[in-house]
Formats: C-alpha cells, sequence, structure tokens
C-alpha cells in the first residue's frame, strides 16, 4: 500500500479487512502522518511499514509497532522493499508526482499494480508502459472512470473499439454562474456532491482538471489516440464511463459512488468477489443524466483533450502546473478561475518535446512549479 493514509488507503484497508484472509497488507507506506500509520499497523499487522519522509520517522516510537511489523524509511529503502516476493500486488495512491517514484519501482519489480496515482502515466505514459512490458508488470486502474472501461472493454476486441466516453459529476459548480467562478472560496471548492476524496483530487474536480489528466491517463493506459476519448457529465457519479464499439453499442458500467469497488476489483482481477460497497435499490427510481461540458466553465478539459493529443512532454507539464496552481489556490495565493488559466500559459510556453526522457520528465516537473510561482506573485 503506498499511500495507506489517504482516502484510496483507508479503503483500501477496509476492502482488505472485508476480505475474510482473502487478501492481506504486507507493507503500508505514508508519508508524514506516524500516528495513523502505527494505528493502522495495529490493526492489520503488516510486514512492514515505510515512513517516507525520513524526517517523519524519527517520530515513530518502534515499540508501539506490532511484534513482527519491522520499520523503513525513505524512499531508497521503499524502492528496495518492492522487490520482496511476497508482494503480488501494489496499490499505488500516493497523491502527485510524487507517486511516479514508488510506481515505478514497483513496476521495474515486475509487480502487478492497482493504479489510482493517475500522475504516474499522465507524467511518464510512453515510458511507464513500457517499462511495464519490459518487466511483465502489470497495470490495473483504480481509478472509477478507468476500472468502469476496463471492465466495459471485456465485451469486444480492440479493433470493434469506436471511442470511449468518461463521465464526470461536474463538482461543485457545474450550475453556477460562470462569471462568479472566480470568486470562489477554498471550502466551497471542497464540497464535492457525490464522491468524498483527497483535498487535491477534491478541487481537481471542482475545476475538472481531474478530467483532464483522466484523459491523459486514458491514452496511454487503453493505447488509444487521444481523439478517440470523449467526455461527457453525469451528475449522478453512477455510470462510470462506457465504451462505445464500431457498431455503436455502448458497454457502461454502473454502481454507486464509492471506491472500494473498483479497488477491490483491481486487487482480484480477473476475478469478482463480493464487495463492502452499497449495491443499487431498484425499487427507488434513479435517474441518470448527460450533458456536454461547457468549454467557457470548463476549460481545464481542452487543456486534457490537447495534452492527451500531443502526448509528449505535455501530460508532465500540465500535471506539474496544475499541483502548483491547486497548491496557490488552496493557500490563498491564487482565485479559483486562475487555475485553468495559468496551466494554459505554462503549457503553451513550454518546450515540447514528443519523446522526453525520464530526467527531462523530472526537469520539466520542476520547470513548470517554478513558472506557476512566478504567476502566483504578479
Ligand atoms: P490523499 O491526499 O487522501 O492521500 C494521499 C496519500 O499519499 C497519503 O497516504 C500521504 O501520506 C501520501 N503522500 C502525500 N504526499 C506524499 C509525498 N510527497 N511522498 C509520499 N507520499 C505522499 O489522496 P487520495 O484522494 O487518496 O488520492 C491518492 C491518489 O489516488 C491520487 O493520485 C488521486 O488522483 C487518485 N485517486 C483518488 C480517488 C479518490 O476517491 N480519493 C479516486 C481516483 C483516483
Ligand atoms: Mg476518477
Amino acid at each position: 500500500m503506498l499511500g495507506s493514509t489517504g482516502s484510496i488507503g483507508t479503503s483500501t484497508l477496509d476492502v482488505i479487512a472485508a476480505s475474510a484472509g482473502r487478501f492481506a497488507a504486507f507493507l503500508l507506506a505514508a508519508h508524514r502522518n506516524v500516528e495513523q500509520l502505527v494505528e493502522q499497523a495495529r490493526a492489520c499487522r503488516p510486514k512492514w511499514v515505510v515512513v517516507i519522509d525520513p524526517d517523519a520517522a524519527t517520530a515513530i516510537d518502534a515499540s508501539e509497532l506490532p511484534s513482527g511489523t519491522r520499520l523503513a524509511a525513505g524512499p531508497e529503502a521503499l524502492d528496495e522493499l518492492m522487490h520482496c516476493p511476497e508482494i503480488d500486488r501494489v496499490v499505488s495512491a500516493i497523491v502527485g508526482a510524487a507517486g511516479l517514484r514508488s510506481t515505478w519501482a514497483a513496476l521495474e519489480a515486475g509487480k502487478t499494480v492497482a493504479l489510482a496515482n493517475k500522475e504516474t502515466l499522465v507524467m511518464a505514459g510512453p515510458l511507464v508502459t513500457e517499462l511495464a512490458a519490459r518487466t511483465g508488470g502489470r497495470i490495473v486502474p483504480v481509478d472509477s472512470e478507468h476500472s468502469a472501461i476496463h471492465q466495459a472493454l471485456r465485451s469486444g476486441t480492440p479493433a470493434e473499439v469506436a471511442r470511449i466516453v468518461l463521465t464526470a459529476s461536474g463538482g461543485p459548480f457545474r450550475q453556477r454562474p460562470v462569471e462568479t467562478l472566480s470568486s470562489v472560496s477554498r471550502e466551497e471548492a471542497l464540497r464535492h456532491p457525490t464522491w468524498s476524496m483527497g483535498p487535491k483530487i477534491t478541487i481537481d474536480s471542482a475545476t475538472m482538471m481531474n478530467k483532464a489528466l483522466e484523459l491523459i491517463e486514458a491514452r496511454w493506459l487503453f493505447g488509444l489516440p487521444g481523439e478517440k476519448l470523449a467526455v461527457v457529465i453525469h451528475p449522478q457519479s453512477i455510470v462510470h464511463s462506457m465504451v462505445e464499439f464500431v457498431d455503436g453499442s455502448v458497454v457502461a458500467q454502473l454502481s454507486p459512488p464509492d471506491m472500494r469497488l473498483p479497488i477491490q476489483y483491481a486487487l482480484a482481477y480477473p476475478e469478482r468477489l463480493p464487495c463492502p460497497a452499497p449495491k443499487f435499490d431498484f425499487t427507488r427510481n434513479i435517474t441518470l443524466e448527460f450533458e456536454p461540458p461547457d468549454p467557457r466553465r470548463f476549460p481545464a478539459v481542452c487543456l486534457g483533450h490537447e495534452a492527451a493529443v500531443r502526448g509528449g512532454t505535455c501530460g508532465a507539464v500540465l500535471n506539474a502546473a496544475n499541483e502548483e496552481a491547486v497548491r496557490g489556490f488552496l493557500e490563498g495565493e491564487l482565485r479559483f478561475s486562475d487555475i485553468a488559466e495559468i496551466c494554459r500559459r505554462v503549457l503553451d510556453e513550454h518546450p515540447y518535446s514528443p519523446e522526453p526522457s525520464l530526467d527531462e520528465v523530472r526537469r520539466l516537473d520542476g520547470w513548470a512549479r517554478q513558472e506557476v510561482m512566478k504567476w502566483a506573485c504578479v
């Protein structure tokens, strides 16, 4: 479990606890929240806990850990532990660009990765898929849209796919007057109508930058050209995404919005198991609505389409600029409407390269963050 203390991390531990011994946590890794990490270790008794921030590791009293649980600290130790033969699936649920390193290490070790950290594919899609092909590592998506597509794709061959349609809730500002989006507060943006998630992805859902990142994620995960990817707003978050086949049939995956289902799907694939997530009650009315996203309200979606079509360095630059802009918004340095606008500028001005190396990706990630900071000071 990479990122065990986050929203996906805790939902994963729920799935493990409900699995009646089918799944067991071997290693829990988190950034700084040592108190929660120790509590989790006490509940599920893993072989290892890893505190990724070495400074935070000094706050752990190893005697608080259960007997049989060992402590390690720092990203290098985590990379090394990815090679343990006892690990057969790695849940990648660190938030942001910071998740790339350990996801890379897991794939390098040839593991199957249940991937929640979309940034890994957004930043370095071609390099990551190439690595997995070389080592025999596999990626099974956890992101609910990509899990839905993964499931829907099982009803046809790749040549039969006409396009993929990603659904989006539209977040809290789907109907708010566009001209008031510059005055959105932090609290308003953090109030998501259908999903409970970590703060970064909640802001991304409000701007729909999350969908932009997911378009890029889908492009590399499913190996489809950007032109075959579409987005539709579906406020109920029940249809998690759809695949349209060449004959016009659309196959969708539906379930009440709860991440425990896609997490368990990725842990159990290719099997299906009973899941602790709630089921539909078809004795009650269920309404499904779909509408196209308005590009004036959600300019981020266009950025995602563009980056998915152009590929190369676009994903890494867009992702880093957005991470820094979201930080700026959450810390009161930027307005809500600045986020997409700044990302547009940074994306347009970056030195594009079609086939970057991992070093180039990392360098441009740093460059894009610097550019946003300049803007924030203006
Ligand atoms: P979160 O903020 O709730 O948790 C983040 C986790 O990452 C924590 O365990 C934290 O310790 C760790 N972390 C933070 N910064 C780190 C760093 N610099 N180095 C190492 N570890 C660090 O986030 P979340 O909502 O659980 O999201 C995790 C990932 O899953 C993100 O990539 C997000 O886009 C993706 N995702 C989340 C959801 C959801 O419902 N929450 C849905 C789909 C995809
Ligand atoms: Mg998603």
